[in-house]
């Protein structure tokens, strides 16, 4: 009897708590999301024990006939659901997907004009920490202080002045529509490449609900488990089928070993489900729930980062309510809410502190919220960060969390 359970009781029973976890709270972390059971069945099979380095018909390794159509389906559907010329299905997360990038399209030392991460963008698009930031010459952009909304004019300008060679546009935390066109303007106009790193939207890139960075972009990144809804991984995409080889290259061998073939197999499934119509419906339903939930939010007196949200996703800005993001955190989670702490555009405080929380949609609309269910989760939240203090609200809050979690149980 070779199960988990009995191989691996601590392992197992974690597992176990974690699914616990999942099925009673509200998962509002806006890049998370609850896969369908056929892309977990696909994720954890068989497939984990195939080593594949290469591409469909180019291998390393013997006996890779089976992971071959595997991987062509892959390649296929994500290029159907995105309109590309060219998709790799191979890196192994995000961050590697960017890697990849840069890896094929730079030198050490170009200059890349990636957004700040205190106004959303992401840390692989030229933090100080990370390789982006540590290898290339970083100049960020960000939000106008106005509007609290990409400033294209300053952008441009910047640009003009710094001649990237290469221009991110994309973000973690950003709940505006991004215009596309507009930056592919600036990249053409200053001579460089423009690369779309749309892991937050791909969801709703799919389902047609933000314009496609694919027409405009030399190169598209994407993670495949958020709004998405496929296992963790990354992707990458060109229009341009010729253009887009050269990132074979940099995903093997220039930044990866052997492809995740499971993982590869899970991002097919999930591409075909986003290939359905429901899918198109699941995304209409994301963007209304996190629409009613900022508004609700909004009436019941916070402040949202720019005013609301045009996408899956806001930002809370707690400065009015005298609550720092750390602690409204803590509070959120103590009664069954999950949600991160976040910078706020301008931020005065420490990233491990911080002036905001981001609340996203996906993962609740997953479960099956409407409106009127993401009306009472803003209430709650209300509750809870209005009276920070109070216990007896605090009660009251779990059981108000306990009882949406039991009208929409998960697997
Ligand atoms: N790009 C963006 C915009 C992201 O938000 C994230 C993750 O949050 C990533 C890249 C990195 O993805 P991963 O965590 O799979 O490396």
């Amino acid at each position: 009897l070779d199960t988990l359970a009995t191989v691996d009781p601590e392992i197992s029973q974690a597992i176990d708590n974690e699914l616990n976890r999942q099925r009673n709270k509200l998962e509002l972390i806006a890049s998370e999301n609850i896969v369908s059971k056929a892309v977990m069945e696909a994720q954890g099979s068989v497939l984990t024990n195939k080593y594949a380095e290469g591409y469909p018909g180019k291998r390393y390794y013997g006996g890779c006939e089976c992971v071959d159509v595997v991987e062509e389906l892959a390649i296929a559907r994500a290029k159907e659901l995105f309109g590309a010329g060219y998709a790799n299905v191979q890196p192994h997360s995000g961050a590697q997907a960017n890697m990849a990038v840069f890896f094929a399209l730079l030198q050490p030392g170009d200059t890349v004009m990636g957004m700040n991460l205190t106004d959303g963008g992401h840390l692989t698009h030229g933090s100080p920490v990370n390789m982006s930031g540590k290898y290339f010459n970083i100049v960020p952009y960000g939000v106008g202080e106005d509007t609290q909304k990409i400033d294209y004019d300053a952008l441009e300008k910047q640009a003009e002045e710094c001649k990237p060679k290469l221009i991110v546009v994309g973000a973690s935390a950003y709940a505006r529509t991004i215009d596309f066109a507009r930056t592919s303007e600036i990249a053409k106009k200053v001579g460089a490449y423009l690369m779309v790193d749309m892991a937050h939207i791909a969801g709703l890139v799919a389902a047609g609900l933000h314009p496609s960075p694919v027409p405009y972009a030399d190169v598209v990144t994407t993670t495949t488990h958020k709004t998405l809804r496929g296992p963790r991984g990354g992707l990458i995409l060109t229009r341009d089928a010729e253009f887009g080889k050269q990132f074979n290259k940099a995903i093997f061998p220039g930044i990866q070993g052997g492809p995740l073939m499971h993982v590869i197999a899970a991002k097919a499934v999930a591409f075909k489900e986003a290939l359905s119509p429901e899918f198109k419906a699941y995304q209409e339903q994301i963007v209304k729930n996190a629409k009613v939930l900022a508004q609700t939010l909004i009436e019941k007196g916070f402040d949202i980062v720019s005013g609301g949200t045009d996408n899956h996703l806001m930002l809370v800005d707690l400065r009015s309510k005298n609550l720092t993001g750390k602690v409204a955190e803590k509070l959120l989670d103590d009664i069954g809410i999950t949600a991160n702490k976040n910078t706020i555009p301008f931020e005065p405080l420490s990233p491990f502190v911080t002036s905001g929380i981001r609340l996203g949609s996906p993962a609740l609309t997953t479960r099956g919220f409407k409106e009127e269910d993401m009306k009472q989760v803003a209430s709650i939240i209300a509750m809870v960060l209005d009276h920070p203090e109070d216990e007896k609200v605090h009660a009251q809050a779990r059981e108000l969390v306990a009882k949406l979690c039991t009208k929409y149980p998960l697997y």
